[in-house]
């Protein structure tokens, strides 16, 4: 009976996505814990084709790359060789089936660590990046993405991404923005895990307040209007109200992203045996369902899976 009525549905397989932070470099099979979150790695190649690999029902993978170098002009972010451009190639040739999605910045390739190109006095300069992300997101097409995730922030990226793409034949080639990104405290261990703390100051001159809700209304819109083909909010818990009033304005699907601090929290107290980890990580993850989300960007998405707690 009490599946008969239930208003949102357990958690499928296909819902979850699978973020990795894969590494450029030459030592063989290489994978270093994050320390802020456990269980969670930094992987070479051959690690995270092995990590795919050894994890069953995985559908859904989003990558984020640390280049051997960093410039000012975040050459990395679209060499042809560059760290996501090959992991991309070498997941497509191991498992044609997986559906690969790339992170689509500049700040984990740029030596000041921000997601566009600065001034000398440290102002990010919005219109000069743009071509840059726009390169960016077409060599990851061109490796074989199947979706490009762009989280920069700058203005009117996503149309410069779907006017680069549409000019290189890649018409079908979906957008998943990051529509609705806070400038949040909760990012922490992602800078340690992606290495792309920035340098000097913060990026709350290109992310959102947390105090404004309606703003994210506007960013949503603006992201449809230039082409996006589904949304992210991020952080997922702290913002469900953010998540919930967007998906009553929005037909597109839209996607919530259990970030790194909400993953240290909860691993933490299941470390310390303060919370039952297992039961309070998949309420989290049905809580961004029932408030709208489509598919989770989820750490836990690997342990699900493996675990086989989707169904
Ligand atoms: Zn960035």
């Amino acid at each position: 009976m009490r599946a008969l009525v239930r208003e949102t549905a357990p958690l499928l397989a296909e819902d979850l996505i699978m973020p990795y932070f894969v590494v450029e470099t030459r030592e063989k099979g290489f994978m270093r814990e994050i320390p802020s979150m456990p269980g969670q790695f930094q992987l070479g190649l051959d690690a995270l084709e092995k990590r795919v690999d050894s994890t069953p029902g995985l559908t859904t993978v989003l990558l984020f790359g640390l280049p051997a170098d960093k410039d000012e002009k975040a050459s990395g972010a679209y060499a042809e060789d560059g760290i996501i451009q090959q992991a991309v190639r070498r997941l497509k040739a191991l498992r044609p089936d997986l559906l690969v999605i790339t992170d689509v910045c500049l700040c984990e390739y740029m030596s000041h660590g921000h997601c566009g190109i600065l001034t000398p006095e440290g102002i990010v300069l919005n219109d000069a990046t743009l071509p840059l992300i726009a390169q960016t997101a077409l060599s990851h097409a061109r490796a074989g993405a199947d979706m490009v995730a762009p989280s920069d922030m700058m203005d009117g990226r996503i149309a410069a991404i779907r006017a680069s793409l549409d000019a290189n034949a890649f018409t079908q080639t979906p957008i998943l923005s990051y529509a609705v990104k806070y400038a949040s405290a909760f990012y922490g261990p992602f800078r340690e895990a992606a290495e792309s703390a920035p340098a000097c100051g913060d990026r709350k001159s290109y992310q959102m307040d947390p105090g404004n809700a309606r703003e994210a209304l506007i960013e949503a819109r603006a992201d449809i209007a230039e082409g996006a083909d589904a949304l992210i909010v991020k952080p997922g818990g702290p913002y469900a109200d953010v998540l919930c009033r967007v998906r009553r304005i929005v037909d597109v699907p839209l996607c919530a992203y259990q970030v790194s601090g909400e993953y240290a929290m909860l691993r933490a107290a299941g470390l310390k045996g303060w919370i039952d980890e297992r039961a309070v990580m998949l309420e989290s993850l049905l809580c961004l369902k029932r408030a709208g989300a489509d598919m989770i960007i989820t750490y836990y998405a690997e342990e699900l899976l493996r675990e086989k707690l989707t169904r």
